[in-house]
């Protein structure tokens, strides 16, 4: 059974896509938003409800967490590996909370993984090129128990309101991969990838298409 970790990742949309069954959400399902260290409050706050209103959930937190030292790196910059922090949230917090059925950890530090080479980057790296460290926003299991947000990149070059209205889709689209759900082709949708920069996040609606909610079993609005 493998679990493939799908990346919201800032230059490329080279993704892996979910294969596996695909969860049912209703209004049993309980999301533990899990801050760590330094993760202002109001922000949490703002997610848990962002959960609620998007995909009917029940959410709620705990007080913040230190930083695991074992996920600290510094390739190109000094920061958290993504990967990492998800299968701790996996392995250490998740089983903690009886009642919860996903935990999605915020983070106001610069996180990263690695990246593999796609095709379109062939003409210019050989296949096996990798970058060891690549920042991201986002990361989560494909179906999983667990997904990480960072604000960090969130924050550049915009207003705070949008700020605000990233980290809510950011949010949203990383739980919906642990959900199950794959990148979606409907352009408005919250579940689209990425793909080239951070453009594409201020374009898609906070809005889960009726595709998707279809998937989880979510009534179509
Ligand atoms: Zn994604
Ligand atoms: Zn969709």
């Amino acid at each position: 059974m493998m679990k493939h970790i799908v990346l919201l990742i800032i230059f490329s949309s080279s993704l892996t896509s979910c294969f596996k069954s695909v969860d049912q959400v209703d209004a049993e399902t309980t999301v533990l938003v899990q801050p760590f260290e330094g993760m202002e409050k109001d922000l949490v706050d703002t997610v848990l409800l962002t959960f609620k209103e998007v995909y009917g959930v029940q959410a709620y937190t705990v007080p913040s967490i230190k930083i695991p030292d074992y996920t600290f790196v510094n390739i190109k910059s000094p920061r958290f590996r993504a990967d990492s922090l998800i299968r701790y949230l996996r392995d250490s917090i998740y089983p903690k909370h009886d009642q919860v059925d996903y935990v999605v950890g915020l983070i106001d530090e610069d996180i990263s993984t690695t990246k593999y080479s796609d095709y379109s980057s062939r003409s210019i790296k050989s296949p096996e090129y990798k970058y060891k460290d690549w920042g991201i926003y986002g990361l989560g299991f494909c179906p999983g128990k667990s997904c990480i947000v960072s604000t960090h990149r969130l924050k550049k070059g915009t207003t705070v309101e949008n700020f605000i209205l990233r980290l809510k889709k950011v949010s949203c689209h990383e739980l919906g991969h642990n959900f199950g759900l794959p990148h979606c082709p409907n352009k408005d949708c919250i579940m689209q990838d990425a793909a080239e920069t951070i453009k594409t996040i201020d374009n898609v609606e906070l809005h889960l298409c009726d595709d998707c909610r279809k998937k989880i079993g979510l009534p179509i609005q």
